[in-house]
């Protein structure tokens, strides 16, 4: 176990055909043509304290699918945007690279991507409308995930390292891709969990050694699981 993971995500991604996303999108390698979102994100006033954590229910129900894009929806995504850059802004060693809306408390099924891991400057994200799997495809590998609705704990979730995605784009067009790594297919399979009122932990509930904390200098230590079941982030049992 690999505990030395300082900014966990930049340095999960590696992969420097990461280019930046305008018109067609070498990035996510596919046939998509995503509207980088132009976002102001002065008008907003999200900060990270409009994102809600476990054990908040909110975060275990499903969210409702946009029916029409309206200037609530572009505002929606630009307290998201706020929110999440607030958030890292935060946070020394970790790089927010996706956001749900139902982490801001909105149960409306739109997911943001960070345009580029590697370049924290960058505070360019990718929206996705009514994001879905189409399918899941490739090996499962088993990974860290952090969110940042889970403070400061960590899990090691086991995910498909290949998911091809529709949705609609801020425009209303739709789109269809398919992950260029499994990096960015754990992301997507990650926040379509959201929209879906599924957290990572519910995927590991019972696994006692899967779970990780951040400490303050920014390793990743084991973290006992009686910890875990006592922060209440775990689902219900039925
Ligand atoms: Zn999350």
């Amino acid at each position: 176990m690999d505990t030395s993971r300082r900014q966990y995500a930049a340095i999960k991604v590696k992969h420097s055909q990461c280019s930046k996303l305008f018109g067609f999108c070498q990035y996510f390698n596919a046939y998509i043509w995503l509207d980088c979102v132009k976002i102001d994100i002065m008008k907003s006033n999200y900060t990270r304290k409009n994102i809600i954590a476990l054990p908040n229910p909110r975060l275990r129900q499903r969210s409702a699918k946009i029916r029409e894009i309206t200037d609530e929806t572009l505002q929606l995504i630009d307290d998201m945007l706020a929110a999440t850059i607030d958030w890292e802004n935060s946070r020394p060693h970790e790089v927010a690279v996706a956001l749900a809306a139902v982490q801001i408390d909105r149960l409306e099924r739109v997911v943001i991507v960070r345009e580029d891991f590697e370049d924290k400057e960058n505070k360019r994200f990718i929206v996705l409308i009514n994001p879905e799997i189409v399918k899941k495809e490739g090996e499962i590998i088993t990974d860290h995930e952090g969110c940042l609705s889970v403070k400061n704990i960590y899990g090691q979730v086991p995910r498909h390292s290949k998911v091809r995605v529709r949705g609609l784009d801020i425009t209303g067009h739709e789109v269809r891709l398919k992950s260029p790594n499994p990096f960015i297919a754990r992301i997507l399979q990650h926040e379509i969990d959201h929209c879906n009122g599924i957290c990572f932990v519910d995927h590991i509930a019972d696994q006692k050694d899967a779970f990780f904390i951040l400490t303050e200098s920014g390793e990743l230590e084991p973290y006992p699981y009686e910890k875990v079941v006592e922060s209440g982030i775990l689902p219900d049992e039925e």
